[in-house]
């Protein structure tokens, strides 16, 4: 920590703290943005700037966006009859890249995990239960990962749902147990999409 002067330091420091990103690379990056354009460089500290004060989560599917409603929500090309239910923003965007997929989502921001506490209701599910209500669905996709938090959360949601006349499915187990849907590729995450099994 001492060898580098403050501002490095801090900035070493910080970028360390981030997921994946251990010392090495920390001070690799550190350097890296040193050397670049300063405009560059800056550019970054603009967007992270940025999606801190204009990125909020959609109103309706909890997508990342920057109004009220995402630009999926704000599409009426997109099927209005399917919904995907999935754990985070991020797996909503790998399910967009392998374009297999033109309903609306909705995004829980997690799954039940009660080891860590994570119940039910610290997710967005009462707003799912909203939606389908009011909304004329005719299927519901479950897109949690396939791990044993992300089925017990499926199958928490699909009991939950069970009264709703919608078709509940889940993506096929193209997507090897255990792997999450962040790391699957295009064609994986396809393939899972098409070959989707009642729940
Ligand atoms: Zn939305």
């Amino acid at each position: 920590m001492d060898k580098h002067e403050g501002a490095v330091s801090q900035l070493v420091d910080l970028l360390g703290r981030l997921p994946g990103i251990g010392r090495k690379s920390a001070e690799r990056l550190a350097f890296h943005l040193l050397r670049v354009p300063e405009a560059e460089a800056l550019a970054l500290a603009d967007a992270i700037r940025k999606i801190r004060s204009d990125v909020r989560y959609c109103a309706q599917c909890f997508n990342l966006c920057e109004q009220e409603l995402c630009s999926i929500c704000r599409d009426d090309e997109r099927d209005q009859t399917r919904i995907c239910v999935v754990e985070q923003p991020r797996d909503l965007m790998s399910l967009e890249q392998s374009k297999a997929y033109n309903g609306l989502y909705h995004v829980l921001l997690g799954r039940i995990a009660p080891l860590d506490g994570i119940g039910p209701d610290q997710l967005t599910i009462d707003a799912l239960v909203d939606r389908i209500r009011a909304g004329n669905f005719t299927e519901i996709i479950m897109a949690t990962n396939p791990t044993v938090e992300g089925d017990g959360t499926s199958l928490y949601i699909s009991n939950l749902l069970s009264e709703y006349p919608v078709q509940m499915t889940r993506l096929a187990r193209g997507i090897t147990a255990g792997s999450v849907l962040e790391y699957a590729n295009r064609e994986m995450i396809a393939d899972a999409m098409s070959g989707r099994q009642k729940l």
